[in-house]
């Protein structure tokens, strides 16, 4: 099958190619992100392979349509960037990577957790600098924290599963108990009881309408003072501004986060040389208790293997007109919220 890759970094042809050692399809690695600017180049290729940030909206759709493609093949697991509506109304299939190493986003978020309570991050500098003074390096035990899970899916159950290795105690938020999580003793409340008994709070749900901005003022108020915020999952789960007025007012006392809600602007390039423009991405680094990684949780070698491996294994499906798992179910999730 003939197939553009849009958003391609040298790490990903890498994968691409070793899956596709046998030449089944024909990948076209283009560097652009696919957006309503881009989506011409995608011009009969029956299928596009899509990341995070390229933007599948209506007018990208239309345009990957006229050009008769019929498959978006999203090398992820969310797809809150694709219009699933128009999608579904232009005859699209969309195939996803539902999980490729939950172990993967799971191990990075306990170490944001760590590195944040013990300000490894700040001891990395000090120390290359001669700075051995233990001021402003105060951490805490983990173990009899309350830890709020909110989304208990697979990643969710997994940083669950750690935290329970670590002593702590866990409450969680979720639309669906999960028997695993039960299983650890976690207790399962509503979400503002869960976010006001937790030490640290660690987000894990899908963006969709009902969790967009999960965490605002609202939730903020209800913490702990002083508490841990963690977002490893999507960064519009997360209202900027509002964390931005909780780590002024010391609210929130610790923020780790591998996701941001304008990071299709940032993540994933180099901008060493270039002025950013974002203020509140620039305020946000300003603060000495947040920690920042561009999205790169998934990235170990054994998630890139599976990514690859599932979504030619998705590719070949579609060209077979075989039943394929992975499809998103449009009737069902193209509703109007
Ligand atoms: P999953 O589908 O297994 O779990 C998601 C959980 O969220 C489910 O238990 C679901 O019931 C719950 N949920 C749905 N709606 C909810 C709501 N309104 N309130 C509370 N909970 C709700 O997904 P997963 O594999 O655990 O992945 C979770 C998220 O992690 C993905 O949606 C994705 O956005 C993110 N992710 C990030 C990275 C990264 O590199 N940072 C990598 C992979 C996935």
């Amino acid at each position: 099958m003939r197939v553009a890759i849009f958003s391609t970094k040298p790490y990903d042809r890498e994968f691409f190619e070793a899956a596709n050692r046998d030449g089944q399809h024909e990948l076209i690695f283009l560097e652009a992100a696919l957006n309503r600017e881009t989506a011409p180049l995608a011009r009969e290729f029956a299928a596009v392979c899509v990341f995070v940030n390229d933007k599948l909206d209506a007018a990208t759709l239309l345009t990957l349509s006229a050009g008769k493609t019929r498959l978006i093949a999203l090398r992820c697991a969310g797809y809150n960037n694709v219009d699933l509506a128009i999608a579904k109304d232009l005859g699209f299939t969309v195939t996803r990577v539902p999980a490729y190493s939950p172990h993967a986003v799971a191990e990075h978020t306990i170490s944001m957790m760590l590195a944040l309570n013990r300000r490894i991050y700040r001891a990395y500098n000090r120390v290359r600098e001669g700075n051995f003074a233990l001021s402003g390096m105060l951490g805490f035990d983990m173990r009899d924290r309350v830890v709020a899970v909110i989304g208990t899916g697979k990643i969710g159950a997994l940083v669950a599963k750690l935290l329970h290795a670590f002593g702590c105690h866990l409450v969680g938020y979720d639309v669906f108990e999960n028997p695993d999580c039960l299983a650890l003793g976690m207790e399962y409340l509503p979400l503002e009881t869960a976010i006001a008994k937790a030490d640290i709070i660690t987000l894990h749900c899908p963006l969709l309408p009902s969790t967009y901005h999960i965490i605002g003022d609202r939730a903020i108020a209800c913490m702990k003072k002083g508490a841990m915020l963690i977002n490893t999952s999507r960064g519009g789960l997360i209202d900027t501004q509002a964390v931005i007025r909780g780590l002024k007012s010391e609210q929130i006392g610790y923020l780790g986060i591998d996701v941001y809600e304008e990071e299709d602007k940032l993540f994933f390039e180099d901008l060493s040389d270039a002025v950013i423009q974002d203020d509140d991405f620039g305020r946000l680094l300003s603060f000495p208790n947040v920690l920042i990684t561009g999205h790169q949780a998934f990235f170990t070698r054994e998630a890139m293997t599976e990514i690859a491996r599932t979504t030619l294994a998705n590719l070949w499906d579609f060209e077979s007109d075989r039943p394929c798992a992975n499809n998103l179910d449009l009737e069902k999730l193209a509703v109007t919220p």
